[in-house]
């Protein structure tokens, strides 16, 4: 970036004065962002767990207490143990469904509460309105994982939340072929938001902003299909006798079913299965035969993906009994006829080796 005269460059005067601070294709997809989440501003970091580091930095001190809920992603958790706490930050884990019984828990130097819901794997609905609002009357900040609803299905700012943090590998991708993280923040917390970012120049790269600003387009119905595929089939794996139950909030007998339905205008393709107790041995049947689903972290893209889990290896506020083993499904765009059939014979080889 060149400034044409020598009094343009003693005065920064420019559009764009340098690659780290943002460029046209940056500020394209950081506007219409930051648009759709009714925030004051957006950055753009090269990761999904950057945009949570650098929300969780513009705000936390030396000194100060952090809430985080036990449903969150688990590099979060280990972002807050491993750093925050090396620089003197307290970091105290909640039970996701406090609701407005974090008053309990907030001290006199609780800076911020991190929520995330529903939880990463766990799938607990979180009552986001009654903690902001009880966080809020004390002075602290509250920031939100949003990553699995998305702007669109639930308003997070509008909701009481101060920053809010979008993995735009997953949706906002749709094709599991970048990794891109979005931080949004109201007008208080903008500020000092922008000034963290710029401190670490966190920025992303220009191919997979590009291509962020390329999945918006198809963002909202990408969503919708998601949402009413994994509807379906959470409701088909319901009814299976290998299935003791399923986490997934739309579901009318989910515990977060209310909360879901008062805050949230959808659902994503995410969820979870806790199977009626099955060996390893069984469970690694039923996966390694799969022929539609793979086996992968990372979801939010066109294919349908299966993981096992166990909340129980990390959990410290709260303990995770689910009564079998679980399993975490993203529901993609595959025929859903077809994505059925290959988890019934998966069934079938986990019936066979139990
Ligand atoms: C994937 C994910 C992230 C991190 O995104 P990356 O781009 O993979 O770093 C953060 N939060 C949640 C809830 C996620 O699922």
């Amino acid at each position: 970036m060149l400034f044409p005269t020598y009094d343009d460059l003693q005065h920064r005067r420019a559009r764009f004065t340098y690659g780290t601070a943002g460029s046209p294709t940056i500020e394209a997809l950081a506007q219409a962002w930051t648009e759709l989440s009714g925030a004051a501003g957006t950055v753009l970091t090269p990761s999904g767990l950057a945009a949570v580091t650098v929300a969780l930095m513009s705000v936390v001190n030396a000194g100060d207490h952090l809430l985080v809920t036990d449903s969150a992603y688990r590099p979060t958790r280990q972002f807050c143990d491993g750093v925050l706490a090396r620089f003197g930050v307290e970091i105290e884990y909640y039970d996701p469904l406090i609701g407005a019984g974090i008053v309990a828990s907030l001290r006199a130097n609780t800076r911020a509460v991190l929520v995330e819901a529903p939880g990463s794997q766990s799938f607990e609905m979180q009552d986001v309105p009654a903690i902001a609002e009880a966080v809020h009357a004390r002075g602290g900040s509250v920031i939100m994982d949003n990553t699995w609803a998305t702007p669109l299905l639930f308003p997070a700012h509008a909701r009481g939340v101060d920053l809010v943090i979008e993995a735009g590998t997953k949706y906002l991708s749709g094709g599991s072929d970048l990794l891109l993280g979005l931080t949004t923040a109201n007008a208080k917390h903008w500020p000092a938001l922008r000034r963290t970012f710029d401190h670490f120049a966190m920025c992303a790269g220009p191919e997979d902003v590009f291509l962020g600003l390329r999945g918006l387009r198809t963002m909202a119905l990408r969503l919708r299909e998601h949402g009413q595929q994994a509807l379906a089939m959470a409701e088909w794996l319901q009814a299976r006798p290998e299935v003791l139950r399923v986490l997934h909030p739309a579901l009318p007998d989910d515990p977060g079913h209310a909360i879901w339905k008062r805050d949230f205008s959808g659902a994503s393709g995410l969820f979870g299965v806790i199977l009626k107790p099955a060996s390893a041995g069984a469970v690694a049947a039923m996966l390694d035969g799969l022929e539609l689903f793979g086996m992968g972290f990372s979801w939010g893209g066109f294919e349908s993906l299966v993981i096992p889990f166990d909340c129980k290896a990390y959990r410290t506020a709260t303990s995770w009994e689910p009564g079998g083993p679980g399993l975490r499904f993203h529901i993609g765009l595959e025929d859903l006829d077809d994505l059925k059939a290959d988890l019934d014979a998966g069934f079938a080889r986990l019936r066979a080796a139990r």
